[in-house]
Order: structure tokens, then C-alpha cells, then sequence
């Protein structure tokens, strides 16, 4: 394996599967088998989870509610998905603990750092909910911030496309795909890869990030053996 500690950010629209809202069991099992692989490799696992299968900020200021009240249900938001994961990773026999960055003690760890870590090197699959614990950020900007804390070697962030292109592929049929890409091209060719705030704390602390297609399985298990699979950001 190449990676020996990653921090795999996972959005909330991912459970979704085929659903319109929400988390689609199956979808659930498939994600926990192929971490499940990984784990069974000796590679530590954290996860970043989102919350955009239930709620986002953003959408309920949108309807007129108050930002932060919104944002505070999104991090809540995270931490269901939190425990599903956990629990369809324990389905499978994985070790895991759920570290929230929010207080709700009777459901999660609090987040702390070095006992994170512990989980880590015990071989237990540890999941960050709560986001950053903070309203207006994403859990991009978790995961980065996270994957630093813990001193991760690389964040793979799992999405429904198989790395970055020149433009999109879902509307640009010439749209063409990258193996590697610098950071500094991402921003000079204004490509998306995570909110602005998330890819700088990325860049500065030179944490590299792939890019792959979480969807298909075994995928997860190519990205972490050092495969050329989706598109890794570097310096
Ligand atoms: N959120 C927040 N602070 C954080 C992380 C998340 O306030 O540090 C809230 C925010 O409202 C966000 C929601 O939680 O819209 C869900 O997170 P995100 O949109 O990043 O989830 P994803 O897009 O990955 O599903």
C-alpha cells in the first residue's frame, strides 16, 4: 500500500445512491466494504463526512432562515450520517469511533486529537462528524483541516466523477481528464475541486489530494495501492 494514514472525504449526497434525500442502505454497505479492504490492509482510515443528503446551510438561508441556525443543522446533519457509517462498518467488522466536533456525548466522542490518533494506530476506522464545529464552513474544509491534524499522508476525496477535467464532463463531451495537476494550475485554470478555503489550508500544508470516483468498487483500494486512478492534486 502506498498510503500508510489517509482521510477519505465522503459527501452526503454520495449516500444518496438512487434517492432524492436522504441514505440509501445499500449504497451505505458498499462504501463500508471498501473501506472494510483498506482496513484489512493495515492502511489507518479516517473519514470526513458531509450532510448535503439532509440539510445545508446555505439552502436553508436561502428560504429565509438564519444562516447559522441552518449551518448548525447541517454539522447535526453529519453526525447522522456519522452513525450510519459507523454502523455499516461495524456491520462488517470494522473497529470504528465516531468523534464529533460538536458535544452530543451520549452519540460521539468529542473530537481530540491524539486520541483520534490512538484509534488510528490501533486500527480502528475513526469518523469525523461535526464538520469543523464551526457555521460557515463545509466539510471540505473539515476534512483538509482534519487530514492535517492527524497528519495524514493524502486526502481522497470520493465523488461520482473519476478526477478533474478541463471542464465539465457531465455537459462537455471534449472534456478532457487529468492524471496530475498542481495546485497552482487549479486555481489559474479556475477548475472546482473543494471550496476555496478548503483547497488553500490544502495547498499550504502541502497535503496532496486525489480525486477519484468512489462509485465504482475496488476503486478506493486501487487509489490507496498507488494506482493511476482519478486526478491528484500536488505542489
Ligand atoms: N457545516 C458547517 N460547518 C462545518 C461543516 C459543515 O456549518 O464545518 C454545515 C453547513 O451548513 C453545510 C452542512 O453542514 O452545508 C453540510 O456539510 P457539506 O455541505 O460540506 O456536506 P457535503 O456537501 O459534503 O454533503
Amino acid at each position: 500500500m502506498q498510503y500508510k494514514r489517509i482521510l477519505l472525504k465522503l459527501s452526503g449526497e454520495a449516500l444518496m445512491g438512487q434517492k432524492q434525500y436522504g441514505i440509501d442502505p445499500r449504497r451505505l454497505s458498499e462504501y463500508a466494504n471498501d473501506i472494510r479492504e483498506i482496513a484489512e490492509k493495515g492502511v489507518q482510515v479516517a473519514i470526513v463526512i458531509g450532510g448535503g443528503n439532509i440539510f445545508r446551510g446555505v439552502a436553508g438561508a436561502s428560504n429565509g432562515m438564519d444562516r447559522v441556525q441552518g449551518d448548525h443543522m447541517g454539522m447535526l446533519a453529519t453526525v447522522i450520517n456519522g452513525l450510519a457509517l459507523q454502523s455499516a462498518l461495524e456491520n462488517t467488522g470494522v473497529q470504528t469511533r465516531l468523534q464529533s466536533a460538536i458535544h452530543i456525548n451520549e452519540v460521539a466522542e468529542p473530537f481530540i486529537r491524539r486520541r483520534a490518533i490512538r484509534h488510528l494506530e490501533k486500527g480502528r476506522v475513526v469518523i469525523f462528524g461535526g464538520g469543523t464545529g464551526n457555521p460557515y464552513f463545509t466539510t471540505d474544509s473539515a476534512a483538509v483541516l482534519r487530514a492535517i491534524e492527524i497528519d495524514a499522508d493524502v486526502i481522497l476525496k470520493g465523488t461520482r466523477v473519476d478526477g478533474i477535467y478541463t471542464s465539465d464532463p457531465e455537459k462537455d463531451e471534449n472534456a478532457t481528464k487529468f492524471d496530475y495537476i498542481t495546485f497552482d494550475d487549479v486555481l489559474k485554470k479556475g477548475l472546482k475541486v473543494m471550496d476555496t478555503t478548503a483547497f488553500t489550508l490544502s495547498q499550504e500544508n502541502e497535503l496532496p489530494i486525489i480525486v477519484f470516483d468512489m462509485n465504482k468498487k475496488g476503486n478506493l483500494y486501487k487509489v490507496v495501492s498507488g494506482e493511476k486512478v482519478g486526478t491528484k492534486v500536488n505542489l
